[in-house]
C-alpha cells in the first residue's frame, strides 16, 4: 500500500511571510523538542530565529516561559538595541548579548540555539572538544571550537563579541563550564545540531568512563564529517523530529 505521506522538500517561500511563519513554527518546535528532551534548566537557554525581512531582529523564546509550553504565538521579536517590538515578555539579557553578536558576526546564520544540557554542560568542564568517536560525531570534526573563558552570565557586549568571534565560521562552539551553543542555517539545523552534539557528549563521557575509546582515523573522520555534517544533512536530520512533535503538540503551532 502506497504511503499517504510524501517526502521532505527543502522549503521554498514565495513572500516574506510565509517565510516568518515558517520559522517561527519551525522555532516552536525546537523549543518544545528542547523540552521534551530535558534541555530546559528552570529559565536558562534559548534558540533564536533571524527575521527574514528585518535582518537585525530576531523571534526568541520570552523569559523564563516554559520551552515546554510555547507557542507560536508567545514567541518575541527583538531588535539590534534588545528593545522587544512584538510580544508582551520580556527576553533574557544574556539571550540577546550572546545571540546578537552571532547574528550580526555570521550573516548566513538563520538560527542559533543554546541550552544548559546536562551532559553539554558536564562535557564544557573538560574544556576539550569532542574527538570523533562515532560517526555521528564526525558532524563536528574540524567545525567546533572550544570558548576557554568563563565569567559569569553573559552580560557583557564585549563577551558576546569574543563567543562571535570564537565561533568563527563553524556549527558549534562549547562554553567552557556553562554548556553548548549551535548554529544553522535553518532553525531545524541549528537545532539539530545542537540535539546530535548533546549525545555526543554523552556518548564520549560514557565512553570515557567505560575505558579507553578508540578514534575515527583523520582521514576517515574528515570523509565522514562531509557526509553528515552537511547544512542540509542537519536540516534533513531535524524533520522527523518536527513532524512528531506536530503530531504530539499540535498546540504549538497555536498563532
Ligand atoms: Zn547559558
Amino acid at each position: 500500500m502506497a504511503s499517504d505521506r510524501t517526502p521532505h522538500a527543502f522549503p521554498q517561500f514565495t513572500t516574506v511571510e510565509q517565510e516568518r511563519t515558517h520559522r517561527k513554527q519551525r522555532l516552536a518546535a525546537a523549543f518544545r523538542l528542547f523540552g521534551h528532551f530535558g534541555f530546559d534548566e528552570g529559565a536558562a537557554g534559548h534558540i533564536t530565529a533571524r527575521d527574514p525581512e528585518l535582518l537585525d531582529h530576531f523571534w526568541v523564546n520570552p523569559l523564563a516561559m516554559n520551552f515546554k509550553q510555547i507557542r507560536v504565538k508567545d514567541l518575541i521579536l527583538v531588535n539590534d538595541r534588545g528593545e522587544v517590538v512584538e510580544g508582551t515578555w520580556p527576553v533574557n539579557g544574556a539571550a540577546f548579548v550572546i545571540h546578537s553578536h552571532i547574528h550580526a558576526a555570521r550573516p548566513d546564520v538563520v538560527s542559533a540555539a543554546h541550552a544548559h544540557s546536562v551532559h553539554g554542560k558536564a562535557w564544557s568542564s573538560l574544556r576539550r572538544p569532542l574527538d570523533p568517536l562515532t560517526q555521528d560525531a564526525c558532524a563536528f570534526h574540524g567545525d567546533h571550537v572550544v570558548f576557554e573563558d568563563y565569567t559569569g552570565v553573559v552580560y557583557d557586549h564585549e563577551e558576546g563579541k569574543r563567543i562571535a568571534h570564537a565561533l568563527g565560521e563553524r556549527k558549534a562552539v562549547i562554553l567552557s563550564n556553562h554548556g553548548l551553543l549551535t548554529v544553522g542555517h535553518t532553525v531545524d539545523e541549528a537545532a539539530w545540531w545542537f540535539i546530535t552534539m548533546e549525545r555526543t557528549c554523552q556518548a564520549q563521557l560514557l565512553a570515557e568512563a567505560a575505558g579507553t575509546p578508540v578514534l575515527i582515523d583523520p582521514d576517515q573522520a574528515a570523509k565522514t564529517a562531509q557526509q553528515v555534517g552537511q547544512h542540509r544533512s542537519g536540516w534533513l536530520m531535524f524533520q522527523p523530529l518536527y513532524d512528531w512533535i506536530v503530531a504530539d503538540q499540535p498546540d504549538l503551532l497555536d498563532d
